[in-house]
């Protein structure tokens, strides 16, 4: 089955092309098709299963449809390390290619000013990790009130890591009417726990 197939734009595809992937991995012809059509989602999935261009490439098509006069970041994903984030954003950036759609990765543990800096320019899309992203959010850095998608990325290791009642708090800062998409290698009490305050009538996926 090609990518074509699950609805992807021109410029997504070719951006595949240019990366020699012909087939979706069996995660990825899951996720695709219902986070274009909106839907929350809570998938159980191992790194090396393709799930971050599993969520990316239809968050890259959501956005490019619709419109952002404000350069306010219309997508939030939340990920556990500085590390993640930069892999996280290079992928988007390489699927986004032929999309004019702007990421910024914001993570602690580095000077808060370059960030701050990029704030101001705008973006579409933030990478972060929850801890810096409220710290940005209190001083007025950033506004997340246009946030239509937010994406939990490696959500049981950012439980692990104590980030708890961080993603609680960034996701108060969100608009209430939103898309989740969550995915987790593992599925404890906490996690479900999370889910269920979060997700709206999702589509369960274990790859
Ligand atoms: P991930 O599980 O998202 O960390 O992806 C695992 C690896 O698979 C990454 O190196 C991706 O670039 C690669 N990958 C993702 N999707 C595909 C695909 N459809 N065909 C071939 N490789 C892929």
């Amino acid at each position: 089955m090609p990518f074509a197939s699950l609805g992807l734009l021109p410029e997504l595809t070719r951006a595949l092309a240019d990366r020699n992937y012909t087939q979706p991995t069996p995660v990825q012809a899951r996720v695709i098709p219902e986070i274009l059509a909106g839907r929350d989602i809570l998938a159980g999935s191992q790194t090396g299963t393709g799930k971050t261009a599993g969520f990316t490439l239809p968050l890259l098509q959501r956005l490019h449809a619709a419109q952002n006069p404000s350069r306010s970041p219309r997508a939030v994903v939340l990920v556990p390390t500085r590390e993640l984030a930069a892999q996280v954003a290079d992928s988007i950036k390489s699927y986004g290619k032929y999309l004019n759609l702007r990421t910024l990765t914001i993570f602690g543990g580095v000077s808060i000013n370059p960030q701050i800096d990029a704030l101001r320019r705008g973006a579409d899309i933030l990478v972060a990790t929850p801890g810096r992203l409220l710290d940005h959010a209190g001083q007025g850095n950033v506004d997340l009130k246009q946030v239509q998608v937010l994406v939990l990325d490696e959500a049981d290791r950012m439980l692990d890591m104590g980030f708890i009642a961080d993603i609680r708090r960034v996701i108060k800062l969100l608009p209430s009417q939103r898309q989740n998409l969550l995915f987790s290698a593992t599925y404890s009490d906490d996690i479900r726990r999370l889910a269920q305050g979060l997700l709206k009538q999702p589509v369960e996926i274990e790859v």
